[in-house]
């Protein structure tokens, strides 16, 4: 049986229970007055504003009042899913489909499967990536562990005109912890010394053994870290000989996984948007069976990062 017939994915009630679990592991918080393990009421059958769509008002589930400030919410309030006008169960089905698609899933894809307008869809799923956003800033590496580093480029920048080089692709760059098996990927506006050594430096432990390819721009790291190894692309060598751990192929199988996603799903991907198509690939990858996550705590793990983050911006409509 898929797990997408699960109760929270089609009940109202059940979706919110499920949501209240995560929201409040130790009890409800209101979201007023702040007060912890005060009185709160269930409030039922409290209906909004009778509207065209449903006369009588539709029923307005997983409402509470706070005892202390009487003021009314439900676990939304704070969250990502806050002023979203669609049902919890088909944010959560939502939720469940991105989470466990290895590449991703289209808003087209989205809006047909849950039934509802492609804007309402690629909304969401910029809600839900945006959740997906990793807070984590510690350095990788660390203790003569390898952390691998490579740039790749994508796509076109908007009105940039197409010359030769790369100046009109966006540019992305990716670092793995081949111990922890995480990667952090940013956007970078440039692919020289002066962009990602900072960058580099600021998110590797100096301890830690650096691994890139021959590319100009890595070439004094050696200075900043335990070790720097590298092969050279050009010359066909892929893994040094002397070093089999000296390679990057680590970090170009995450960029394979990206790019083949892009391509066939993301292809009109905007530069505004480009960072949260990252962070949903960087959150899957980091939250993989290999390193030790199933799909229903994936899931788990996305909706933890909707309390506290809201999407302010208007949506536009590419991709
Ligand atoms: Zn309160």
């Amino acid at each position: 049986m898929s797990v997408l017939s699960e109760t929270r994915f089609h009940n109202e009630p059940d979706a919110f229970k499920y949501l209240e679990r995560i929201v409040w592991p130790n009890g409800v918080i209101c979201p007023h007055c702040g007060v912890e393990g005060g009185r709160v009421y269930d409030l039922a059958g409290v209906r909004s504003k009778p509207s065209k769509k449903s006369p009588e008002g539709a029923i307005r589930y997983g409402l509470k009042k706070c005892g202390e400030c009487r003021q009314q919410f439900t676990a939304k309030v704070g969250t990502v899913f806050e002023h979203a006008r669609m049902p919890l169960h088909k944010m959560l089905q939502a939720v469940h489909l991105i989470v466990s698609s290895k590449k991703g899933i289209s808003s087209h894809q989205l809006s047909r499967i849950l039934e509802v307008q492609y804007n309402t869809a690629w909304f969401l799923s910029h809600r839900i990536r945006e959740a997906m956003r990793s807070g984590d800033l510690a350095p990788f590496g660390g203790n003569g562990t390898v952390v691998e580093v490579d740039e790749t480029l994508i796509g076109r920048l908007k009105g940039a005109p197409v010359k030769r080089a790369f100046h009109h692709k966006m540019k992305v760059l990716a670092l793995v912890d081949r111990d922890s098996g995480r990667a952090r990927t940013m956007v970078v506006d440039n692919v020289n010394t002066a962009t990602l050594l900072p960058i580099v430096m600021a998110n590797i432990a100096k301890e830690t053994r650096v691994m890139t390819d021959e590319a100009n721009a890595y070439r004094h790291l050696g200075r900043h870290f335990a070790e720097h190894g590298f092969t050279s692309h050009v010359a066909g060598q892929y893994v040094d000989y002397n070093d089999r751990t000296i390679h990057t192929n680590t970090v170009e199988g995450y960029f394979s996984i990206f790019k083949r996603g892009m391509k066939g799903i993301y292809q009109h991907c905007g530069e505004q948007h480009l960072h949260r198509y990252l962070a949903e690939y960087e959150f899957r990858y980091n939250n993989r069976i290999a390193n030790g996550v199933d799909d229903c705590q994936r899931a788990v793990n996305a909706l933890a990062g909707i309390v506290g983050k809201r999407l302010t911006y208007a949506p536009s409509h590419s991709e």
